[in-house]
């Protein structure tokens, strides 16, 4: 649930629904609206329910009490209904702008860094991505330089300003790559990995969490809300893929999980079609398609000599082929961006999204 605070509730009603809410063994999470103070109740209410709406309405200061009906309560539209816009350095993330996260799946040299870097920089990409710490299906694959790699890619943000996107494996990595990169990232095969979800919830650094491939649109949002809850608002969303039947794409892109999150969530979405099909050819159709459903930004994997890669060689643009995508993906997203007010066809108000889906 979450208290609704009068515009003219002043400091010690405010102290006084929070001092409350903690008697009850709950948490509170303040979120200034746009007109006021919007206050989140936050644990296991369970029974208690109804008599704490009563007890918390009467309290001075407040104007309504509200439950929320999802699992999901800190990163739902219905608490937050305005969008977050991540900043880090001079990028913005969910403001309307483009965002591109673009560079190698790993980090190999910083002679293959830096010239990715630049070449990535001078096209228009927004933030840097590099794998250091790479999660292989195979424990003879290529695992990634780690600190050495975290040390280039504090390098390449020296040489091209762009802010530093890279993986984080482990909870006990979390300090070391919060040090030198500018945005963590949970990988795929990490969504659900809660003592990691826990522990970048406690860094300073906005966090990108992918999708698992056999994750629901609601565990996803369910990963989101560990950081959340546990401290980090600045969380990034990202689709790359789930496995099905298919075995022509590397992973299934679930394009409509994109207008959905957005329905569902104030937290920004990105799409990597890198991932999500495996193949360099279909990067740039689904780059685009990620963009024209709404997609605040999307992350390609870019190498200088694709086929040499260490890995994922098959999907990774050359800096040639990147420079186009870009050209081609500015339009589609001006076009989006007018579009943005004019709904086609009216889905089902924010708060009634997941009981209207059920039903269909
Ligand atoms: C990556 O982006 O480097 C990566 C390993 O992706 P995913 O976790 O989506 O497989
Ligand atoms: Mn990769």
């Amino acid at each position: 649930m979450f208290v609704v605070m009068s515009p003219t509730a002043g400091e010690a009603e405010i102290l006084g629904v929070k001092g409350r809410i903690l008697a009850e063994g709950l948490t509170p999470y303040e979120h200034a609206g746009a007109r006021q103070l919007v206050i989140a109740v936050v644990g296991e209410v369970g029974a208690r329910r109804e008599e704490l709406m009563q007890r918390l309405g009467g309290l001075p200061g407040v104007e309504t009490v509200t439950p929320i009906s999802r699992p999901f309560k800190l990163t739902s539209r219905e608490f937050h209904p305005e969008d977050t816009v991540v900043r880090v350095l001079d990028a913005a993330v969910g403001d309307g702008s483009l965002t591109v996260m673009a560079g190698p799946c790993s980090v190999e040299s910083r002679d293959q860094l830096f010239e990715t870097a630049e070449a990535v920089a001078a096209a228009g990409a927004t933030i840097l991505r590099g794998g250091a710490f790479k999660p292989r299906t195979s424990p003879y694959s290529f695992q990634g330089l780690g600190v050495e790699a975290l040390r280039y890619l504090a390098d390449a943000r020296e040489r091209t300003g762009l802010p530093v996107i890279t993986e984080v494996m482990e909870p006990n990595q979390v300090d070391i790559v919060a040090e030198y990169a500018d945005i963590l990232q949970i990988g795929a095969r990490n969504m659900q990995n809660y003592s990691l979800l826990n522990a970048a919830g406690r860094v300073a650094r906005p966090v990108m969490v992918k999708r698992g491939f056999g994750a629901t649109i609601e565990e996803l949002l369910m990963a989101a809300e560990y950081i959340v809850a546990a401290g980090n608002p600045n969380v990034i969303l990202c689709e790359r893929g789930i496995r099905t039947f298919e075995t022509y794409t590397r992973n299934t892109m679930d394009l409509a999980a994109v207008p959905l999150l957005h329905r569902l969530t104030h937290l920004p979405v990105i799409v990597d079609p890198s991932h999500a099909t495996g193949k360099r050819w279909l990067v740039p159709p689904l780059a685009l398609g990620g963009v024209a459903v709404g997609a605040d930004g999307v992350m390609i994997e870019v190498h200088p000599d694709p086929d040499a890669a260490l890995s994922d060689p098959e999907q990774q643009l050359d800096l040639a082929q990147f420079g186009r995508l870009m050209a081609a993906l500015r339009p589609i997203h001006d076009q989006v961006q007018s579009m943005k007010d004019h709904a086609i066809v009216d889905g089902p108000a924010a708060a009634g999204v997941v009981d209207a889906l059920a039903k269909h």
